[in-house]
């Protein structure tokens, strides 16, 4: 569904300097990914064959299955029953081998998209029900971005999320084990940034600073889940309260014309997922999508999927849908310029 938009690439000046290298397609584009989540991108057919090698199909048929595992016209709206989505993927990712399969299969379902850097986030604590413990539920999917990383030209990052609705105490404690397993101390793929996500009402960032300040000095980028379902308010405080240099979402801070100066004038980058904005309901069907705001702004931004399985998207479908507005220069140019804010380091 193509979206209104008053956009004038004009203003787009950070975006308009020469490219290194001409794109003729948009599968041709050298992608940055710096807001997907690994629960929500596992491809149908693995989720699907690893449940019926454990016996633990809910439905006979893949068909069905899918309908459970992606987002129905008629489930859009909320977040609350977007995250609903998440359910079943967990009934197979409790256990270390599957964990490190799923990271595996994502990440090539990403590099036939041409992504050529990968952070993926994961909440270790909802895969600790069959008796991983933190550390094993992190280290698996770590085991499967180094197996993915031996196969494919593509850099890989861990973001480890704290879960709103467990608290600010869980939420230190993630914030420890994410930097046991922090990349700068191992010569591997490791744990580069921290995250918070779940449902924003309720649960103000500022509960959360602590944990982000153990992530800090355990020298982790940090990122969170804001102004998805909640206003600028909590973006101010994200930004003020927590430091963090990346924003995931931040659809309300176009409300806030204070806020985005704030956000250009720092250079806090917006990861945008288009597809998954409007089917959450953070931005209405309709409406023109923030990223437009943004860039207008100056604020710089990354065009990420958030959920490839449950927004039933790819990172070549998340560019084309704002290829009617940006060139195919100017998209390659968000990536590039995305790049620069990643939290992976060389390894
Ligand atoms: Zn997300």
């Amino acid at each position: 569904m193509l979206e209104p938009v008053r956009f004038d690439t004009r203003l787009l000046e950070f975006y308009n300097g020469p490219m290194q290298q001409k794109v003729h397609s948009i599968s041709e584009i050298e992608k940055v990914e710096l807001h997907q989540h690994v629960d929500g991108s596992i491809p149908i057919q693995l989720t699907w064959q690893l449940m019926k090698s454990h016996g633990l199909n809910p439905v006979e048929t893949i068909e069905e299955m899918e309908r459970l595992l992606v987002l129905q016209p008629g489930e859009e709206g909320t977040l609350l029953s977007y995250l609903d989505k998440f359910q079943y993927p967990q009934w197979i990712t409790q256990f270390y081998e599957n964990l490190s399969l799923v990271v595996e299969g994502i990440v090539e379902e990403a590099v036939k998209n041409r992504v050529k850097l990968l952070e993926l986030r994961y909440s270790p604590i909802i895969h600790t029900y069959a008796g991983l413990t933190l550390r094993q539920a992190i280290r698996s999917v770590l085991t499967g971005m180094n197996q993915a990383r031996s196969r494919h030209d593509i850099q890989l990052g861990l973001v480890i999320i704290a879960m709103r609705q467990q608290g600010p105490h869980i939420a230190k404690i993630l914030a420890r084990q994410a930097i046991s397993e922090a990349q700068h101390l191992h010569k591997r793929t490791g744990v580069v940034g921290f995250d918070l996500a779940g449902a924003e009402r309720g649960n103000l960032p500022r509960l959360f600073k602590e944990a982000y300040e153990i992530a800090r000095t355990g020298h982790l980028g940090l990122t969170v889940h804001v102004g998805e379902d909640e206003g600028p308010v909590c973006i101010w405080q994200a930004i003020d309260e927590l430091g963090v240099s990346r924003i995931g979402h931040g659809c309300s801070a176009v409300s806030d014309k204070e806020l985005l100066r704030r956000l250009a004038r720092d250079k806090i980058l917006v990861e945008c997922c288009i597809t998954s904005n409007y089917q959450t309901g953070a931005v209405k069907r309709g409406q023109e999508h923030p990223i437009y705001t943004f860039l207008e702004h100056g604020v710089p931004v990354a065009i990420c999927t958030d959920n490839t399985t449950v927004s039933a998207t790819n990172q070549n479908q998340e560019n084309e849908k704002l290829a009617g507005c940006l060139s195919l220069e100017q998209l390659a140019r968000i990536h590039q310029e995305a790049k620069t804010f990643s939290f992976i380091t060389a390894v």
